[in-house]
This record gives structure tokens, sequence and C-alpha cells, in this order.
């Protein structure tokens, strides 16, 4: 079976054309950032450039030439700077222009028959260095933010790689002939209809990028308190519920803040949110990278350090309570003594309810506060 390539490119056009439209209207969802406007006017382009070149013979040379390549590759490094946008890089506009323009300049400067050569290594070396360019950023999205769609992107973008610097190096050889439609183009039919799927499939997977992002911003906003970072309640049955069952020990925490109330009475609401945020921080500059810190309500958090027993997590308690009072102190404009009263329990982690692990926690902090406040009290259990 000959592939005829002039019906692949229009093909490989219109793929763009939908997928392009599909990008831009995702982007007018207002569900993700800019990046899809990007990804949508590079598929505009690179479907641009294909239709362009598809009509060669036909049209000027100065249009299937030197526009089609030019606006195609300009497609290309739209596609890298959109990748380079959602990963939040810099993006070189005038390095953008230059290079173009000297596409541009070496595409007129291999005209006819006897550039093709030229005009084959020209255009295969842009395209390999921004897939490189893309496989690399990918890779990078791909271990920061732990983006399964992102490896699923490097692994669309590397074959082409390798592709192109096979054609660079045919090019070099002058083995690519001299005409980009010849009667029976072999293998490379095969490769370009190779290509229009890519080109569906990368679509795809930039999608699912930016869907698999927001997916994570959404879970995590809705498992955070806004006002001070900590999870919020509905975060810390997630986490527990995560925890595996069996007899993993930790101490759980619970903190409330003294006389808050009066703070709020005295000195406004907006001083009291200070404070809160002021008091989370403060426990997290204490608290390990696996520890836990959770807002119950108002003035009140929890925090559970795994495979820490009672008296160790009192020393912890104390700690907290000494770099609360010394956080207070920086802050010059607030000269209310505000202390805290701590419950300290022992729990089991792995398949227990939440409400069930914050009963003795609970009760020795109802006995701080009973006890005066302004101290930490704990549930300890008898020595074995
Ligand atoms: P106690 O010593 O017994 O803990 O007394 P308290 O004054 O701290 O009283 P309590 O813990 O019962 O009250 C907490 C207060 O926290 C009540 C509420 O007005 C206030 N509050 C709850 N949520 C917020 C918030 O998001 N921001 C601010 N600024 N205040 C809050
Ligand atoms: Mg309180």
């Amino acid at each position: 079976m000959i592939i005829d390539l002039r019906t692949i490119f229009v093909t490989g056009a219109l793929t763009c054309f939908i997928i392009g439209t599909m990008q831009l209207m995702t982007f007018a969802t207002g569900r993700f950032t800019r990046s899809p406007v990007w990804w949508g006017v590079s598929s505009l382009c690179i479907g641009a450039g294909l239709l362009g070149t598809a009509f060669r013979g036909a049209i000027p040379d100065i249009l299937s030439i030197e526009f089609a390549n030019t606006i195609m590759l300009a497609g290309c490094l739209l596609l890298l700077f959109g990748i380079r946008h959602f990963a939040g890089r810099e993006l070189n506009w005038f390095g953008l222009g230059v290079v173009l323009l000297g596409i541009w300049t070496l595409l007129a400067l291999s005209p006819g028959t006897e550039g093709y050569s030229t005009r084959v290594m020209v255009v295969a070396t842009v395209m390999a260095l921004c897939d490189a360019a893309i496989v690399r950023e990918a890779v990078r999205l791909g271990r920061k933010e732990r983006l399964r769609s992102a490896w699923l992107l490097a692994i669309l973008f590397a074959p082409t790689v390798v592709i192109y610097a096979g054609r660079i190096a045919l090019a070099a050889l002058d083995q690519v002939g001299t005409t980009l439609f010849p009667p029976d183009p072999g293998a490379t039919g095969w490769l370009a209809a190779t290509g229009v799927a890519f080109i569906i499939l990368r679509g795809q997977a930039l999608l699912l990028l930016a869907t698999e992002r927001s997916d994570r911003i959404l879970a995590t906003l809705a498992r955070r308190d806004p006002l001070t970072g900590a999870m919020n309640r509905s975060g810390l049955e997630q986490w527990l519920a995560r925890q595996s069952r069996g007899e993993r020990q930790a101490a759980l925490l619970l903190v409330d803040i003294d006389h808050f109330k009066t703070l709020n009475d005295t000195l406004g609401h907006a001083a009291g949110d200070r404070i809160l945020r002021l008091f989370a921080d403060a426990v997290r500059e204490q608290l390990r990278s696996t520890d836990i810190l959770a807002r119950q309500g108002g003035d009140e958090f929890a925090i559970i350090l795994p495979d820490v027993g009672a008296r160790e997590a009192v020393r912890v308690a104390e700690r907290l309570r000494g770099a609360f009072r010394d956080k207070l102190a920086d802050l010059a404009e607030i000269r209310l003594q505000l202390t805290l009263s701590i419950g300290v329990a022992e729990i089991e982690l792995g398949g227990r309810e939440l409400d069930d692990l914050l009963v003795e926690a609970d009760e020795a902090l109802y006995r701080a506060k009973r006890l005066g406040r302004d101290r930490v009290q704990a549930q300890l259990k008898p020595a074995a």
C-alpha cells in the first residue's frame, strides 16, 4: 500500500486544528491557568504549517516553504513555551523572535530541490531540540510535582527526538532525496501517519497534565484550613484512614489557646487570625516532616506525632509552649499574655475513628484548663 503523504499532511493539519480548538476551549472553562492557550495556539500554528506544506507546488514557495515551515516550528516552540509556563518558568520572547527570524533566513537561503537537504536539517534540528527540551521539562514536572501525566508526556515526546536525530544524520549525508512528496514515500509515509496518532496522544496528555494538577490543587484546598495552612478535620480523617492497620503507636496532642476570646474582643478578629497563623507557624517549626498539625476548629488544634510515646510527647508539648511564647514576644503590638493548654495521650494509628482517638487527649486538655490553664497534662498509661 502506498501512503499518500499530502493526504496525511492535510489529515494532520485538521487534527491539529481540532486539538487546538479543544485546548482553547479548555482554557475558556476558566478552570486552568493560561498554559492551554499556548498549547492551543501552538496546535493551530502546527496545523497551519502542515496545511501550507501539503500544498507545496500548488502555491508559491514562500508560502509552502518559508512560511509553512516557520509557522510550524513557531508552533513547536510555543508548545515548549506553554509547558515552561505551566512549570512556572521564564519565557524568553525575544529569543523566540530571533530563532524564528533565523529559521526563515536559513530556509530562504536554501531554495529549490538543491536546498532540500539543508531545509530538512534546519527543520529536524529545531524539532529535535524542541522535543528534547519538552522531555526535560516534563521529567522535571514529574519529579517535582509528582504528576503522572508529566511522565506520559515525556514518553510521548522522547521517540521523536530520536527520529529527528536520524533525519538530521540522513540529511547531512544527502540521503533524504530532493522533495518532500516523492511518488512512493516508503517508510516516511508510515512515519508521517504515526505522527498524526502522536499529535492526538500529545494533545490528550497535555489536557491530562492540566487536569491532574488542577485536581491536585482542589484536593489540597479541600484538606487544608485556609487561614493557618494546617489540615482541616476532613484532611485529618483522610490521613487517619490511610494509616495501615496494626500497632503503630503515636502521640496525640490537643492544643487550645487560653483566653483567645478575650484577645478577639479587645484587639479584634484580625488580630485573632494573626495569632492563629503565628501559632501554626511556631508549631510547624518545631515538628518533624512526618508529624501532623490539624485545626479542629476555633482555637483548638490536634497534633499527631507518629512513633512517639506520651512521655516524649509531653516534652514536645512543653517545647511548643515555649516556641509560641517566643513568637509572641517578637510581636510588639500585641501585649497580651497568651498561653497554651495542651492535653497529651497515646494512641494507636490504623483503623480508628478520629472521635475515639480524641477522647483521652480531650480529657487531659480539660484537666489542664481546670487546673488553671497554661500547662500540659497527659493521660499516661501505666508502665507495663
Ligand atoms: P479558654 O481559655 O477556655 O480556651 O477560653 P477561650 O477564650 O479561648 O474560649 P474558646 O476556646 O471557647 O473560644 C475560642 C474563640 O475563638 C471563640 C471564637 O470567637 C474564636 N474563633 C473561632 N474561630 C476563629 C477564627 O477563625 N478567627 C478568630 N480570630 N477567632 C476565632
Ligand atoms: Mg481557647
